[in-house]
């Protein structure tokens, strides 16, 4: 294999979903994946493929979701054929769960603005607290209500980002670890030169920045201004369980090995991703509330880990105009939009005639 035409930089599910479209389509691509040591959210997020509340207030990412919702069966299909292993993905429906009515009556009007946006490619049902206990037994007496949408579901994270690996390899991709990029020169003629860490040089024809975070500190090299941050989110798992839980939630799940996983907080703490104590109890409280036999339940570790948030929250997907064959590619929901990251998000950088228009999730949004 000759130079790879496109360099990936960052190895996390947004990085490996875009790798494994552009190999299906045919293009030689080379990923460069930084350090443990790095922020890595696709190694301690929830598992979700989920669209409640998703761009209630923005419609092209409201659309986009759902896209995406709707692929997830094809593309673990894919996966599976390719990788060998199961995600464990399971669609058939999330809850949101809530103990306080004003909550609910809020989060309830956003889902019918969303619903507004996508009409009937996405449902949403609103039940109160009796016509949940009475469809489901163990839910405790101080939910006062939920919000159902049956697209909604979850996937083993951890395999999910194994799987994608794995595809990647088998279709020939190239995936270097400890390749840390330190700093991106762009050519006046087209092409860029990486330096890495370890002073290692390297060129490229077109480079797609999907650091996660990293691209904190590369955007800018490559001419973008979006501005990058973190927000800590922080999870529980329990011990596995014998038996299954009734439901998937978007803040109370069990994975399919068995283990209850807990989570849904937001802070901002800067680069800090450890877990704090009252965080914690406040998680543990919460899931006995949903669901209370979970109280004699072994909580067995607890981790934190910081998500990649842009100034809106909302996907940045953009060219370079300063350096054309540069790409910023950086999203909140990176399990979630997978599906279209490695589909149609392909077609828009290939400029095919069927590419979306993803104009929307330009940095130039954004008042820079
Ligand atoms: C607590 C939490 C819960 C979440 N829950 C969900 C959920 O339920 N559903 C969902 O859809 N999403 C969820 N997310 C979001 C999801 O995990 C992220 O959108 C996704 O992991 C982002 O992937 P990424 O590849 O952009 O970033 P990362 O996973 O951070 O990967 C970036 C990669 O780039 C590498 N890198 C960084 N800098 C450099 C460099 N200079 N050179 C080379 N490589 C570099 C890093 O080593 C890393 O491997 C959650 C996130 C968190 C934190």
């Amino acid at each position: 294999m000759g130079q790879p035409e496109i360099t990936i930089i960052g190895g996390g599910v947004v990085g490996l979903s875009v790798a494994l479209g552009l190999l299906q389509a045919g293009h030689r691509v080379r990923v460069l994946d930084g350090a443990d040591s790095d922020a890595r959210a696709s190694q301690g997020n929830f598992g979700l493929v989920w669209g409640q509340g998703k761009g209630w207030d923005f419609a092209p990412y409201a659309n986009w979701t759902v896209d995406a919702l709707a692929a997830w069966p094809a593309f673990s299909k894919t996966l599976k054929e390719l990788s060998g292993l199961d995600v464990a993905l399971d669609q058939s429906g999330g809850f949101e769960f809530f103990t306080d009515q004003r909550e609910m009556d809020e989060f309830s009007a956003m889902l019918n603005t969303q619903q507004a946006h996508v009409g009937e490619r996405f449902s949403h049902e609103v039940l109160d607290g009796d016509d949940l206990r009475s469809q489901m037994s163990g839910i405790g007496p101080n939910v006062v209500g939920a919000t159902f949408s049956r697209m909604d579901g979850h996937v083993n994270p951890l395999r999910f980002l194994r799987a994608l690996r794995v595809a990647v390899t088998k279709l020939g991709g190239q995936i270097t670890s400890d390749a840390h990029v330190a700093k991106i020169a762009a050519h006046q003629q087209g092409g860029f030169d990486l330096t890495l860490t370890n002073d290692d040089k390297l060129g490229a024809d077109k480079v797609l920045l999907c650091a996660g975070l990293g691209a904190m500190t590369l955007a800018s090299d490559l001419g973008f201004r979006t501005k990058i941050r973190p927000q800590r989110g922080e999870l529980l798992i329990t011990e596995k369980l014998g038996e299954r839980l009734p439901f998937i939630s978007s803040t109370v799940r069990q994975v399919d090995e068995g283990g209850v996983q807990i989570g849904g907080t937001k802070a901002d703490a800067g680069m800090d991703d450890s877990e704090t104590l009252d965080v914690m109890a406040g998680l543990a409280r919460h899931a006995v509330d949903v669901f209370p036999a979970l109280a004699s339940v072994r909580v067995i570790r607890a981790w934190g880990a910081l998500r990649v948030m842009s100034p809106d929250g909302y996907p940045v997907y953009a060219q370079s105009t300063q350096h054309p064959g540069a790409y910023l590619i950086t999203c909140h929901s990176g399990v979630t939009l997978a599906s279209m990251h490695a589909s149609r998000l392909v077609d828009w950088i290939d400029e095919t005639s069927s590419a979306p228009n993803l104009e929307p999730f330009d940095e130039h949004r954004f008042a820079l």
